[in-house]
Formats: C-alpha cells, sequence, structure tokens
C-alpha cells in the first residue's frame, strides 16, 4: 500500500469523532477497506446502538495458532476547543507529525494494525495459523467492549494478544501491567442536632474508620512487583454532611486501587467485602459498597514466546532494542486475558505520550514503521 494511502487511512479514523460513542462509524470504514477480499470473515458485534465492536478474521482455520490484533475505537473528549492549535477532527499533518484527538490514544494503532492485515492480504502469504483484529468500543469509560467480546469467547482460541496503545513511540513494550478497582463506600447514619450527638448517628465518623481500617489492611500486602512496584490505595473523592451544626445523616468516598499480580482482584474484594461486613454488624454502621469496572492485573514475563518474538522483530524494523516495561494503566488486555486460553498480552504502539491532551499527535515516520512491525511480528508468531 502507498504511503498516501496509509496516512490517509488514519485521517479518516480521526476525521470521525468517536468521543466515548459511535464506533459504529468506525467499524463501517474498516469494513469498507476489507471488501475487495471475499475470504476475510467479518463479524460486527452490537454493544448498544452506534456502538459495534469489529472482529475480523484473516487465514485457515484449525492450522495453527491465532494471533489477535486490538485496539480500541473511541476517544476521550478533546476540551477546551480553543487549546488546540488546530481543529482536534481535522486530523492536521504539520512537520512529519499528525495532530488530532485518538492521533496517539490511539487510532494510529488501530490503522497500523489495519494496514498491516491489509497489506498480508494483498501480497497472499499461505499463513499458518490466523490473525484476528479485534475493534472494541468502550475502552476509555471502562473496557466494556473488550469484556463484552471475551465474554462471547472471540478470544478464546488466541495464543497471544497485540495491542496498539501508545507505548513513547514505540519504544517501549509493555509485558505486564497493574489492575484497578474503582470503589464507592456510602454510609448512612441518622441527622440530630449537634448539640446532642447521642441523639444522631455521625455518617461520616463511620465512613472515615472503614477508610482507615481499609487502609490499614491493604498496607500489609506489601509485596512488591519488581516491574511495578507496590500496590496503592488512594482516596480520590469524598462527600458528606448537610450543615456544620448538624450530625450527618449521609457520607461517600470513591477509593482508587492499583493491583499488581501477587494480589488477584478477589482478595482485595474479599478484605473489603469482609470489613464492611465486621463494621456492619456493630451498632449503628449502615455501610455499602460498590465496585466499578474493574480490571485485572496482567502477569507477563519477558521469557514468553510472543514477547520474544516481539524482541527480535523491533531489531529488523527498528534496528535498535526496546525497553521491556510495566505499565500502571489498564487496557482492554486486562479483559483478554480471561479468555478461556489466557492468551499472552503485549502492548506496543506508535502514539506519542499525549494521549488525552491537547495537541495529541502521532509521529509519521514511527506509524509508518509500526505498520511493518505489526505485520512482521504477526506473521512470524503464527509461522
Ligand atoms: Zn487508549
Amino acid at each position: 500500500m502507498k504511503k498516501e494511502t496509509k496516512i490517509q487511512i488514519l485521517r479518516k479514523l480521526i476525521q470521525l469523532p468517536t468521543i466515548n460513542n459511535n464506533e459504529t462509524t468506525v467499524v463501517d470504514f474498516i469494513i469498507s477497506l476489507f471488501k475487495p477480499y471475499p475470504t476475510v470473515q467479518i463479524k460486527k458485534i452490537p454493544y448498544a446502538p452506534n456502538r459495534d465492536n469489529l472482529v475480523i478474521t484473516i487465514g485457515h482455520e484449525n492450522t495453527g495458532p491465532i494471533i489477535g490484533l486490538s485496539g480500541h475505537m473511541d476517544v476521550v473528549a478533546p476540551g477546551t476547543l480553543s487549546n488546540w492549535t488546530n481543529d482536534p477532527f481535522s486530523a492536521t499533518l504539520t512537520n512529519g507529525k499528525l495532530f488530532g484527538r485518538g492521533a496517539s490514544d490511539m487510532k494510529s494503532g488501530l490503522a497500523a494494525e489495519i494496514i498491516a492485515m491489509l497489506e498480508i492480504l494483498e501480497s497472499q502469504p499461505q499463513l499458518n495459523g490466523q490473525i484476528r483484529l479485534l475493534a472494541t468500543v468502550g475502552e476509555e469509560t471502562g473496557e466494556y467492549g473488550a469484556a463484552q467480546l471475551t465474554e462471547l469467547g472471540y478470544a478464546d482460541h488466541l495464543t497471544g494478544i497485540i495491542i496498539a496503545e501508545p507505548t513513547n513511540n514505540m519504544t517501549n513494550l509493555v509485558y505486564t501491567s497493574r489492575g484497578v478497582i474503582d470503589y464507592e463506600v456510602t454510609s448512612s447514619g441518622k441527622n440530630a442536632h449537634s448539640a446532642h450527638p447521642d441523639l444522631g448517628v455521625n455518617a461520616i465518623r463511620n465512613l472515615l474508620n472503614f477508610y482507615q481500617l481499609a487502609q490499614q489492611r491493604l498496607e500489609k500486602l506489601s509485596d512488591s512487583d519488581p516491574v511495578l512496584g507496590r500496590m496503592t490505595h488512594e482516596i480520590t473523592q469524598i462527600t458528606g454532611g448537610e450543615q456544620a451544626n448538624m450530625i450527618p445523616s449521609s457520607a461517600q468516598y470513591s477509593g482508587n486501587i492499583r493491583t499488581i499480580p501477587n494480589y488477584p482482584n478477589q482478595l482485595i474484594f474479599n478484605e473489603l467485602n469482609t470489613l464492611l461486613t465486621e463494621l456492619n454488624a456493630l451498632p449503628n454502621y449502615e455501610l455499602t459498597i460498590h465496585y466499578s469496572y474493574p480490571e485485572a492485573p496482567i502477569m507477563g514475563t519477558p521469557e514468553s514466546e510472543l514477547v520474544q518474538t516481539a524482541l527480535k522483530t523491533y531489531r529488523t524494523v527498528f534496528n535498535h532494542d526496546v525497553i521491556l516495561t510495566g505499565s500502571s494503566e489498564a487496557s482492554d488486555g486486562s479483559e483478554f486475558i480471561q479468555a478461556a486460553g489466557q492468551p499472552t498480552i503485549i502492548i506496543c504502539g506508535p502514539g506519542s505520550p499525549t494521549g488525552h491532551q491537547v495537541d495529541e499527535y502521532v509521529d509519521i515516520d514511527t506509524y509508518l514503521q509500526s505498520i511493518m512491525f505489526y505485520k512482521q511480528l504477526a506473521l512470524a508468531y503464527i509461522k
């Protein structure tokens, strides 16, 4: 495929504003690119109106391994438009950089994976196994597209998945990631005049007590992962009370835990749920807990076949080594890892560290090289 066409495909993806919605516009565009190849298996999987996931598989069934190439189609909001040098959805090319919302996170990675597959189809090599594109909805707000594809079994027979999230212009290769648990605790009490606190139940006091005990118990889980470090627990939001001279009848806080593979998420749920049950057994406590979109940590190893094949491919395409590292951020990988075959997950993509910022961009040369990288890695892996 011509260089200009590769840039044009990426510009078109950025020009479709999929701000936490409307991923179907991207799905239909991708399908149109695969139209000339009748052997390709295309599946649109609806999540909600205008929000379809897309699975495209090429190669021969039952002959060899299946590798997944994955990217999310949603982007975050552009924020204040006047802060951008150019319209975030114009996909402006300046001095070898393509600017726009999603240029880095992660329409460049997604475009590169799609083009890698199209080039493989064009050159028609005899594939031993299969290459499957998993394009998802709603990664930025909870990885629910990836969760849905995993639940429906689309990742079950994959042995490896490459997620093209930005990794500092392809200079990093992520093979292990922290998990995330967001939770919210609500405490209910009883109003009273603050001159007579014994007539009320102080919801804030009970809430803070839960938080402090939770912190103590989680601190005891003190193992440190050699790459990711220790688990972290932060209180991130708090509300409660009615006015200064009133015993508060309700209070709430949100906590954010970044987990490590040593401590599976279930263990953390058990700790918090047990604490909640213990406190609720005491007089005057009425606490509830709610978890939203928890993500599992990804335990990886540099020795895995996918990481090793990726390292070899890096040396041929980029002429240098890559930094093997871990990530504190969650990705669709946290969902795919739960598929039946427990695929090896790696994250590497062409985007720059400007995701979620104004004037987000991707370097065009890195983008073009990443296409070659995904193509060679996919072919080498299924060989
Ligand atoms: Zn992303």
